[in-house]
Order: structure tokens, then sequence, then C-alpha cells
């Protein structure tokens, strides 16, 4: 029986600007395994930084937690105090970000970045932490005479090595990497993928990956959520999203998909753009962009459907 990581329960994360209240991730469901890695998949506004932030209980203000639940092994985030987020973040969940230089600190080598992490939260020797740290660089691919190399002594995509085992440092139980290849060129994107892909089998730890590029997500989701809005529109295992999604949304996202084999092919794009997230359409929230929208669509927010246990849509076209 395949054990529950995380649930998300009708979360409700706004931002209260001044402009307005920004409904930046409104009701969503979700939930993943241990061991799973989950996409979360959309355009740029879509709320899917949000979403990852409300699980570390890092909304930055004017943002706050709403409403809803977030089940972290059982236990409810929303309901957990500063000091107990502590004892979580780093240790149990971790956090790998798109620019790793804004995470390292520019004057500490990246083994005693490795080294203070590994003793802040253990009861370890410091010879103990530098064993660990040379077993966690090489786990990412980092020879260990660069143990005493500062951060911009790196490349982009080695640097994102550095994050990556500073991120394993504690044996988290999920990790979570926000558009972690979206600065790389595409090569080294490719091998950032590949080492997270290896180390998700070594570690046992579960993942979410966040991306604007469905692409990026197929190469190593279990299963994937479609955020459009501040709304999950769609959510399954990746080969039925692949291969039966039903969303208007994840069919338009796919095949805004460049396919190198066919050279002279048209890019697809999404017309329209998202809306505005202050006062989004009443009905279905992509309504004005969808080439199926129907009368209902324009009235009526679209409920989620389950089309099978594990796949939901929320559109009227599978009512
Ligand atoms: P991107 O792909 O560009 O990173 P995203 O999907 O991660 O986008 P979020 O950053 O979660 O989206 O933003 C969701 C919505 O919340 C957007 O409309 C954004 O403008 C708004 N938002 C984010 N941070 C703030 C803030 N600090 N104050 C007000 N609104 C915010
Ligand atoms: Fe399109 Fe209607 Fe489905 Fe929304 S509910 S995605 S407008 S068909
Ligand atoms: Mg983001």
């Amino acid at each position: 029986m395949e054990e529950r990581l995380l649930e998300i329960r009708n979360l409700k994360v706004y931002y209260f600007a001044r402009s307005g209240v920004v409904r930046a991730v409104d009701n969503v469901d979700l939930f993943m395994n241990k061991g799973e890695t989950l996409g979360v998949v959309g355009e740029s506004g879509s709320g899917k930084s949000t979403l990852g932030l409300s699980i570390l209980k890092l909304v930055p203000p004017p943002g706050r937690i709403v409403d809803g639940k977030i089940l972290f092994d059982g236990i409810d985030i929303t309901k957990l105090s500063e000091e107990e987020m502590v004892k979580i973040r780093g240790k149990r969940i971790s956090t790998v970000f798109q620019d790793p230089m804004t995470s390292l600190n520019p004057l500490m080598k990246i083994g005693d970045h490795l080294i203070e992490t590994i003793m802040v939260h253990e009861d370890v020797t410091r010879e103990e932490a530098k064993e660990r740290a040379l077993s966690l660089l090489d786990a990412v691919g980092i020879l260990p005479d660069r143990i005493n190399d500062y951060p911009h002594q790196f490349s982009g995509g080695m640097r994102q090595r550095v994050m990556i085992a500073l991120a394993l440092a504690l044996n988290p139980d999920l990790v979570i990497a926000d558009e972690p290849t979206t600065a790389l060129d595409v090569i080294i994107q490719a091998q950032i993928l590949e080492l997270m892909k290896r180390l998700k089998k070594r570690y046992n730890m579960g993942i979410i990956l966040i991306s604007h590029d469905i692409s990026v997500v197929s190469e190593i989701a279990d299963r994937i959520a479609l955020m459009y809005a501040g709304q999950v529109v769609e959510f399954a295992d990746a080969i039925s999203i692949f291969e039966k999604h039903l969303h208007p949304y994840t069919e338009a996202l796919l095949r805004a998909i460049p396919n190198i084999e066919l050279a002279d092919q048209e890019l697809v794009y999404i017309p329209g753009s998202p809306p505005d997230l202050t006062n989004p359409p009443k009905g279905c929230r992509f309504y004005p962009r969808c080439p199926y929208a129907m009368d209902i669509c324009k009235r009526k927010e679209p409920p989620a459907i389950k089309v099978k246990p594990e796949h939901m849509v929320k559109c009227f076209k599978y009512q």
C-alpha cells in the first residue's frame, strides 16, 4: 500500500495587495505518495511558486494561507507555529530554486555550506559532517577537490548541483524544486534532470518539480498537476496526462511543445493571456481562451470531476 506524503485540500492562498486581493491559489486539491515526483505545470503567474511556498509556510506578506489543509505525513502544516516549521524546513522538506546564487553565501566555501547545514541540524562532529559533505558532492557529480571552492568558481549547472547536494544534506522526505533548470541551457538542463531522477531513486525522497515547461516535468514526474489562474484544472498520473489528457488547457500546452523531429513545423501558442487574479472570470477561468467554450462555461465555475479515482479534470465537457 502506497503511503501518502502530501495531501492538499481546498487550499486558498491570497495576496492582500493594495490594488486588490490576488487569488493566487484558489481551491487547490492535490496529493502525492512517498517517493513520488509531482510535476506542477502552468504559465507564468498561475500560482505555482505560491503553492510551493505554502507547503513551506513561507508565503511572503501581503500573502497568507486563507483556508484549507496541507497534510504533510499526516500533520497539517497550516496549523504549525513558526517554531515547529523551523524543525521541518531543510530537515524534512527542502528546496532548490531557479537561481542558486541567491541562496548561496558568496563568501562561504561550498564545503562549509554543506558542513554547517549538517552540523546545525544534527549532532555530529565536523569530521563526520565533512565526510557526509564529500559523499553528497560525489552523489551530485562534483569532484572532492572542489570542496574548498567558492560559489562564483562554479558554472550555473555546477552551482545547481551544489544546491541539490544542500537540499539532500539532511535526508529530507520532500524536495521542492521551483524552476530548477530554467536558467540553464538545454544540455545542462537535461543533465540536471537526469541527476534528479537518479537521486530520487537512490534517496527515495518525494520531489515537487515546478515548471512552466511541461516537457521538463515529463522527464521525471509520476503525477502532474496543471495549474491555470490559481487553480488545478487537471491532475493525473503522468501517463494519463500525456496520453489521455482531457482539459483544453492541457491539450494546448502539449501542442505548444516543439517537436525536434519536425523541422519546419509551426510552433503553436495559446492565444490570449491568463486572467487578472484580482478579478478572475466568473465562470471557467479558461473560458476566454478556450476553443470548446460553451454557454455554461461563462456563467458557472466547472466542478472538479473525477473521471477515474486518480484523474481529476475541471471542465464542463466531462460532466
Ligand atoms: P512564474 O512562472 O512567473 O514563476 P508562478 O506560477 O510561480 O509564476 P506565482 O509567483 O505563484 O506564480 O504568482 C501567482 C500570482 O500571485 C500572480 O498573479 C502574482 O502576480 C501574484 N503574486 C505573487 N507574489 C505576490 C506578492 N508578493 N504580492 C502580490 N501578488 C503576488
Ligand atoms: Fe473550456 Fe468550458 Fe472546459 Fe472551461 S469548462 S475548459 S471553457 S470547455
Ligand atoms: Mg514561480
